[in-house]
């Protein structure tokens, strides 16, 4: 019976590992983007039933490429450029390995420090790098969408603070865009909004949230006695990276006494590189900012940041502390299951420190500036090409395009690229129109990617 692994048989085969990671970095290329799977065929393949008797870590290393990797979708290939692309970054992975065998469990600064105040130390580093004002508190969160379900509790808190204690009792109204990501609408189910107090204001023809509409709405609604309490911006909209007009929005939110809660999962990070910072201008005087560096700062899953200029708020909302949970050190440190839901918490901000040292600002900002050029150069073949329209301002580096035919054509254009398994590009609809969605943010996709996809591309339309 085997109840633990000895350490020279974990040193062996983690050097082995590691090898392998190294050159399934180094030829990741090598491999289809997308798996050539149908449903159920992993499943079919691997027991029903868990051993009973353990077995050898190469019988299980052995699987983990014989069985796992034929159904693995290369999220870090280059090529990967569907809905956002992201990265599992060198120093990221390395991060992740040592956040794993540490295991500490970072809810208050006493079950550790480092945890805590390496979290506070990277957040604020992140703060400055994308222009933020240092009252901004940071949390890490695993994902955009817990960060936003967090921001509505807290502008909830701050529009009925009683509702902590008995829930809250007048309707209360949420605003976003009809293109905001759906996370800002799931977080208003679970907290309780309800779906029928969620506006989707109209956009512009640039996919933009209208002001004069988000206005119109708030007052419409404040006359008929509801609470317009929250106003979800988006900086870099899922669909088309559309930029939301932050300052006009922030004035309307002001008027009205509503929290405005900035989603910017994507499109912050692009505030790293000084020419892109007007993309956060006015998030200054957001209540809260989602940016996600899983996203679009090289940070393997999952790492999220909820910022918020009212931390008081969010620990209002949030904190419930048991009397096992109290330490003599609470009035002068930062216990950081205050202000989230979960309790237990990963030591997430080692991987954003190590990205951050690694990169530098300037690595960061040179990545970034190179992926939103390729964006702006891979436009411009399209429309030079003329078989193809673009079809939303290519504000970062997502471009939207499609072929000038039908959404069929469209749909076997992407077929054919996807199906080559040496790119993968995601799709969207736009008022009844299938859009091609080509999106780069991966660490080591180089401009000859680019071009190879823009091949393919060319290749699927001339057989069309
Ligand atoms: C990706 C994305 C989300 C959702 O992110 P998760 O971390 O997967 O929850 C929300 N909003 C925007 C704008 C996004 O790009």
């Amino acid at each position: 019976m085997k109840t633990n692994m000895p350490p020279e048989e974990f040193r062996r085969i983690g050097h082995e590992i590691i090898d392998w990671i190294a050159d399934y970095l180094a030829h990741v290329r090598d491999y289809p983007v997308l798996p050539n799977a149908q449903p159920g065929d992993l499943k079919r393949r691997l027991p029903p039933a868990a051993p009973l008797q353990g077995e050898p870590i190469e019988q299980i290393w052995q699987d983990f490429r014989r069985l796992i990797l034929p159904a693995v979708t290369h999220w870090n290939h280059p090529r990967f450029h569907g809905y956002f692309s992201i990265s599992g970054s060198p120093p990221g992975i390395l991060a992740e390995t040592l956040i794993a065998a540490l295991n500490m469990n970072g809810m208050l600064w006493k079950t550790s420090p480092a945890a805590t105040e390496l979290e506070e130390v990277t957040l604020g580093w992140l703060r400055e790098w994308i222009g933020l004002p240092a009252e901004f508190f940071g949390v890490i969160l695993d994902t955009a969408s817990v960060g936003a379900l967090h921001a509505l509790v807290a502008a909830r808190e701050m529009a009925d603070p009683d509702a902590r204690r008995r829930g809250h009792r007048r309707p209360l109204v949420l605003y976003t865009s009809e293109h905001a990501h759906s996370s800002i609408e799931k977080a208003a189910l679970a907290a309780g909004i309800g779906q029928e107090f969620v506006r989707k204001v109209p956009v512009d023809a640039g996919y933009r949230l209208h002001p004069p509409a988000l206005e119109e709405a708030m007052e419409r609604d404040e006359a008929a006695g509801l609470q317009p309490f929250c106003v979800a911006a988006t900086v870099g909209t899922t669909s088309v990276t559309s930029i939301d007009p932050l300052p006009a929005v922030a004035d309307i939110a002001a008027k009205y006494g509503a929290w405005l809660h900035v989603d910017a999962a994507y499109g912050g990070s692009a505030a790293v590189a000084p020419e892109f910072r007007a993309v956060l201008e006015g998030a200054d005087r957001a209540d809260s900012i989602v940016v996600s560096p899983q996203k679009w700062l090289f940070t393997p899953m999952d790492l999220s940041v909820l910022y918020t200029r009212r931390p008081e708020v969010l620990r209002h909302a949030f904190s419930l502390v048991p009397e096992y949970l109290r330490t003599a050190e609470d009035a002068r440190a930062v216990n950081y299951m205050d202000y989230c839901l979960p309790l237990g918490r990963r030591f997430r901000a080692l991987k954003l420190w190590f990205i951050m040292r690694y990169l530098g600002r300037e690595g960061a900002a040179e990545l970034i500036r190179r992926h939103v050029a390729w964006a702006r150069e891979f436009a411009a073949w399209l429309r030079q090409d003329g078989r193809f329209e673009i079809i939303a301002p290519v504000t970062l580096s997502l471009v939207c395009f499609r072929y000038r035919g039908s959404n069929e054509d469209n749909q076997r254009l992407l077929d054919a690229v996807n199906s080559s398994g040496k790119a993968f590009l995601s799709h969207n609809v736009l008022d009844h129109r299938f859009v091609l969605r080509f999106a780069i943010g991966n660490i080591a996709t180089t401009h000859e990617d680019i071009e190879e996809v823009w091949a393919l591309l060319r290749a699927a339309a001339n057989g069309l």
